[in-house]
C-alpha cells in the first residue's frame, strides 16, 4: 500500500510523512489522532497510518490534528468525526505546505483557541 494521510481538522494541511517533510513544514509530521472511541495518540506520523510507531485503529475515521495546531487550540481531546483523507496523500506535493505553524494555525478557522 502507498502513502496515505489525513488533513488536520484545524488548518487543513495534511499530516506529513517523515519522508516528505522539509525544514519549513517539519512540524506537520508531529501528529495527534483521536479515535472514535476516544483514544488520543500523539507522535510522529510515518505516512502509513502509524503515529509514534503505533498503528492508529481505524485511521480513516480518526480526528487528526497537527500537534502544533492541537496545542494552539487548547489540546481538545474530544472526537470530532473523521478527518478528510489527504488528496496528496501527505507525500505528493511541491511547495503548498511550506508554511509555518503560526501561519497555518492563523489561516485555519474551525477551532478557535479556547473553543
Ligand atoms: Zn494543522
Amino acid at each position: 500500500m502507498g502513502f496515505f494521510s489525513a488533513d488536520c481538522v484545524h488548518c487543513a494541511h495534511p499530516l506529513l510523512s517523515t519522508y516528505a517533510s522539509n525544514e519549513i513544514n517539519a512540524w506537520m509530521m508531529h501528529a495527534v489522532a483521536i479515535t472514535a472511541n476516544g483514544s488520543v495518540l500523539v507522535g510522529q506520523y510515518d505516512g502509513y497510518g502509524r503515529i509514534g510507531e503505533i498503528q492508529v485503529p481505524d485511521f480513516p475515521r480518526a480526528t487528526c490534528w497537527h500537534y502544533e495546531c492541537w496545542q494552539r487550540a487548547g489540546s481538545p481531546a474530544e472526537y470530532r468525526g473523521p478527518s478528510t483523507l489527504s488528496a496528496d496523500q501527505g507525500f505528493f506535493f511541491t511547495t503548498e505546505h511550506d508554511v509555518s505553524a503560526d501561519e497555518a494555525f492563523d489561516a485555519g478557522g474551525t477551532s478557535p483557541p479556547g473553543n
